[in-house]
């Protein structure tokens, strides 16, 4: 809706939609709403939620979102207790105590798997970037950037006039199931047949007679002919 794929790249790989589908799906809570009052609230919601990320967004001055700002700052602190052994300047291997880590920086692979699920360098892979001496930034997906974020949010929902609605306090017309006796005795175990469904007639294949199967066939066998 004010999602444009194109400006998305990563959109539909595992892991960096994620934050994505949490936000949408802890938006809408118009629960138990009647089904105009569902979408009002929603649109609403999504109306408000967007113009009020647009206007975060307008101050950011970092190129990546703050808070993965935040998680890289991290990761290269931690990056720091790594030792590198570069290989042919595009392949290195990270040293993490008694464990090691290879790294492939144009192929944004490691080993440990998080930079490809991610797509911010791991750990091992910020250590060999630091190496290599080329920018990290090059290496985190561009679907984490200020740049990204603010084109998400760019269209935004325009507010309506809703004259004909009707007046009516929401917390009244809340929607609840409904109370639902337990009949007595067990409940039914066989399919209840349709309509004009024809029923199905055994045949004992000992006998050839109907009603009954080869099992609790009490009949003599018939005498086949040779
Ligand atoms: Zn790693
Ligand atoms: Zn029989």
């Amino acid at each position: 809706m004010m999602l444009n794929i194109e400006q998305t790249p990563n959109f539909l790989e595992k892991g960096t939609c994620v934050t994505l589908v949490l936000h949408l799906s802890n938006s809408f809570q118009a629960r138990g709403l009647p089904i105009l009052q569902m979408v009002e609230t929603i649109r609403c919601q999504i109306m408000e939620m967007g113009g009020r990320r647009r206007i975060e967004a307008a101050n950011w001055e970092t190129t990546l979102c703050p808070n993965i700002e935040k998680v890289l700052a991290k990761i290269m602190f931690i990056a720091r207790q790594n030792s590198i052994i570069p290989s042919d300047g595009r392949l290195f291997e990270v040293v993490n105590g008694n464990k090691t880590y290879v790294e492939n920086i144009p192929e944004w692979t490691c080993s440990c798997h998080k930079w490809q699920l991610l797509k911010i360098p791991c750990e091992h892979a910020c250590a060999a970037i630091a190496c290599s001496q080329k920018p990290l930034y090059d290496h985190v997906s561009p679907f984490y950037t200020t740049n990204t974020y603010r084109a998400a949010y760019a269209v935004t929902v325009n507010p309506i006039n809703n004259n004909d609605m009707p007046c009516m306090n929401i917390n009244d017309i809340q929607v609840k199931p409904s109370i639902k006796k337990r009949l007595p005795g067990r409940p039914w175990k066989k399919r209840i047949p349709s309509r004009g469904e024809a029923k199905h007639i055994y045949i004992c294949s000992r006998c050839k007679q109907e009603g009954h199967n080869r099992r609790t066939c009490r009949n003599p066998t018939l005498q086949e002919d040779i």
